[in-house]
């Protein structure tokens, strides 16, 4: 194959959005060549050079597992991981709760930062997928900061807000799950969370179809879902009662820090 000839299957590949990680979707695939920015590349260095050096082995092996799963295009990427862990030293997260745990990578990345008597509330419709990596999660010793809760985390929320005592009292939230409930998640969230306290929004650049063009061929999962995501976007932006700060990290990552 000629080397033209290489690069056009090379883009015809790059054509359907939604098929990869962030980093290598369509429309950044684009902006590497107009910004002569090697993408791709960058992502493949971080993590050979910076993140799977230092990935704890309990976090490498549910990793593993992950990936012989049919849906293990929903798991947090490594770099994620690694980011979060270091997010929640780095606030002295406590109490935390997680909405969409899938096999648990992101939750294990929480579970290993927080201190011993930490906490995290997670939540899930599928216990099938959390016992996966459950095992794992147990070897490493952090299962006792997990309380896992089967079913729709909106109702949850609901029972939480019911409590006083709940309410302001979560250091850090993980949201990961049903991108249409995010604004229903984040009306609630606000209130549980204390002042101080972060959000993490996750998938905030959506496969990267928040720039696609219109007749993008976009999945049909990342096509019904991406309004959702601009509409989030634009609503966390004009929130008065966070500060926030939207990162290329994994899918994009939006952190909300209440301050009223
Ligand atoms: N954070 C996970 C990780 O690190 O692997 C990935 C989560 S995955 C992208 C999204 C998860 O949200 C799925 O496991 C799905 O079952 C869950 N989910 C979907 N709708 C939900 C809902 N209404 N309440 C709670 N979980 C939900
Ligand atoms: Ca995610």
């Amino acid at each position: 194959m000629s080397s033209s000839e290489s690069e056009s299957s090379q883009q015809r590949r790059h054509q359907e959005v939604g098929h990869k990680s962030l980093l290598q979707s369509d429309a950044l695939y684009q902006a590497r060549f107009f910004d002569s920015l090697p993408i791709p590349s960058l992502c493949a260095y971080m993590l050979e050079t910076t993140v799977y050096p230092r990935e704890p082995e309990c976090m490498k092996e549910l990793r593993e597992i992950t990936a012989n799963h049919p849906w293990n295009i929903m798991t947090t990427s490594a770099d994620e991981g690694q980011f979060l862990n270091m997010l929640l030293k780095l606030i002295n997260a406590k109490n935390t709760m997680e909405i969409g745990v899938y096999t648990g990578y992101s939750l294990l990345a929480t579970a290993l930062a927080l201190p011993d008597d930490g906490k995290i509330l997670a939540m899930d419709i599928n216990r099938e997928n959390y016992e996966l990596g459950l095992p794992v999660i147990e070897k490493a010793g952090v299962a006792h900061k997990i309380d896992f809760r089967e079913g729709p985390a909106l109702p949850v929320l609901d029972l939480l807000l019911e409590d006083e005592k709940k309410q302001g009292s979560f250091d850090f939230v993980f949201v990961d799950a049903d991108k249409d409930n995010y604004l229903n998640y984040h009306k609630r969230l606000l209130e549980l969370v204390k002042v101080g306290g972060v959000i993490a929004y996750d998938n905030t650049l959506w496969n990267g179809s928040v720039v696609a063009p219109p007749d993008a061929p976009l999945r049909k999962y990342v096509r019904y879902y991406r309004d959702f995501v601009l509409h989030l976007n634009r609503a966390l932006a004009a929130d008065p009662r966070i500060e926030i700060c939207q990162l290329p990290v994994g899918d994009g990552v939006t952190l909300c820090r209440r301050i009223k």
